[in-house]
């Protein structure tokens, strides 16, 4: 666990000193959940949103985007089930003064068993050698399966108890499993109410005029409430996409963990709407092509796992999460919804209006059901940067701090670098950088010793080195390195923007999982 946290704060160090990411007016001592994206963060930021638009807008014909507003018309809020049930079961500690997630609390209970069952798989593992079966082990063995079990209770009790509303009895639970206080230890509890989590604001300049509207708390709803907009003027048959990405805003009640937890965050959302009957086909296609696009990045397949809800949403017949591997566990990045025809039936009672499709092959009107992707932009920035962030144990007994980003979402895709400040190699050097930044973000940099300054772009995330040397006055050649295997190759300059878009581009990583 120290392990973990410590690798934890060293990602949040090492985001704010390679200005990846700053909290929020840090003059002021900051805002609580809320941060700040920093010159190489807004362009991490935008490189995740364009391969995810690019996977799920430009390869899709039948997807289309959009780009609604923050603040809609407060009956959205309504007919979506928000003002009346997006909600948190929050306690207080009475000693600490401290506010918690009653459901996170439980949940955070059984992560700790499932740690057992990991050791326990671990343990295994080592004794059996070639032999283990993971598979067979978790089902057969008798303290794995009482772990299980005990987890299964728990989580199932927790399920009903928030389904029914019966707060008293997520006080009971927490009480009966003695949960306490993780800062403080105290076990002395206040009993669980319900917190809306969405921000209102005022909409208009006069007090009497002025309409209560709130800062939307996912951007679905304006995908939605555009249905029809889009099926008419785009003429789209079904089955097909909106796709939308932008801020969102959520009141969170504990907001301890960075970008992971924010109030003011992005969201990247699709929804795909299909003929009723059809969504649990298309649930599962869209489960698969998600966790493509998550494998394409190459940060480990064992990094990822579906969690599939038994709990579903109101607005749910089938739910699963990705669940990435973060520094504190595995936690959800993704969430994909089958969210039938409840959203749109909705908006067609509260709006008087009819959102229906007309289907040309079987002369039927209908309101479709929708199949929803949504990804915390912000989330996903985490996953890759903790991923990225390694400490690596050189040959000659010394170590580097790398920032392995795939080098398609790399901020800055290439270094170029004087071996020397004389000699007309700075000239060389910026002559390549002219020329490259047309096409990529490249640096250039002549201080300090070249060793140093390869360790530098390393913990910077850059993953191509240019190294103009005075051979390269003689034979047009440079030496470019590789961030990852820190290998070097001589090209001609001539080369090596095709090199490093070949080692870039969005089509050589988006068909890696194809
Ligand atoms: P959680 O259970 O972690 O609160 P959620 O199930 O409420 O998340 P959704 O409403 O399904 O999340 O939102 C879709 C995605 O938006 C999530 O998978 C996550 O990546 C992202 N997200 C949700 N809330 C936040 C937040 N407060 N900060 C950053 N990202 C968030």
């Amino acid at each position: 666990m120290a392990k973990q946290e410590d690798q934890f704060k060293k990602v949040i160090s090492h985001a704010k000193e390679y200005g990846y990411i700053f909290q929020s007016s840090e003059i002021y001592d900051g805002l609580s959940a809320v941060y700040d994206y920093a010159q190489n963060g807004v362009e991490l930021k935008k490189n995740i949103r364009d391969y995810w638009w690019k996977a799920m807008v430009q390869m899709h014909e039948n997807i289309v985007g959009i780009d609604a507003s923050i603040l809609m018309h407060p009956t959205t809020w309504k007919a979506s089930g928000h003002v009346d049930a997006f909600n948190d079961p929050l306690i207080d500690n009475k000693d600490s003064k401290k506010r918690y997630r009653a459901d996170v609390l439980v949940e955070d209970y059984c992560a700790k068993i499932e740690a057992k069952i990991d050791k326990e798989v671990k343990k295994a593992a080592k004794r059996f050698g070639d032999a283990f079966n993971k598979e067979e082990f978790v089902s057969t063995n008798a303290r794995v399966l009482g772990y299980q079990e005990k987890i299964n209770t728990i989580l199932g009790r927790l399920a009903k108890s928030l389904e029914n509303e019966d707060l008293a009895d997520v006080k009971a639970l927490i009480e009966e499993l003695e949960i306490a206080d993780p800062l403080t230890g105290s076990k002395n509890w206040t009993d669980v109410k319900q917190f809306n989590l969405m921000f209102g604001t005022q909409l208009g300049a006069s007090a009497d005029s002025a309409m209560e509207v709130y800062l939307r708390p996912e951007t679905a709803q304006g995908i939605f409430v555009n249905f029809l907009n889009v099926q008419k003027t785009g003429r789209m048959k079904i089955p097909f996409g909106i796709a939308q990405t932008g801020k969102a805003f959520r009141n969170e009640i504990v907001a301890r963990q960075f970008i992971f937890r924010m109030r003011e965050f992005e969201q990247m959302e699709m929804q795909f709407f299909v003929k009723p009957g059809s969504q649990k086909e298309w649930y599962k296609k869209w489960k698969e092509t998600r966790l493509k696009w998550h494998l394409s990045l190459g940060m480990g397949e064992d990094n990822y796992r579906f969690h599939d809800h038994e709990k579903l949403a109101h607005y749910a017949d089938a739910a699963a999460d990705i669940e990435f591997k973060f520094p504190f566990g595995f936690k959800e990045l993704e969430g994909i919804h089958s969210r039938t025809d409840f959203d749109l039936k909705a908006h067609e009672e509260f709006s008087g209006k009819k959102l229906q499709y007309f289907d040309p092959e079987d002369n039927s009107s209908y309101v479709p059901y929708v199949v929803e992707t949504s990804i915390g932009l912000d989330r996903m920035f985490l996953a890759v940067f903790s991923k990225a962030l390694q400490e690596e144990a050189l040959e000659n007994g010394t170590s580097r701090t790398v920032l392995k980003i795939p080098a398609v979402l790399a901020p800055t895709k290439a270094a170029v670098l004087p071996l020397v400040k004389k000699d007309g190699l700075p000239e060389v050097a910026r002559k390549i950088v002219e020329d490259l930044k047309w096409d990529f973000i490249v640096s250039y940099d002549e201080k300090d010793a070249v060793g140093r300054r390869y360790r530098r772009q390393d913990a910077a995330g850059t993953p191509f080195c240019i190294t103009v040397d005075h051979d390269t006055l003689e034979d047009d050649s440079v030496t470019i390195r590789h961030r990852d295997t820190m290998e070097q190759k001589r090209v001609k300059i001539s080369e090596v923007k095709a090199l490093i878009k070949e080692e870039v581009d969005m089509r050589t990583w988006l068909l890696k999982t194809k």
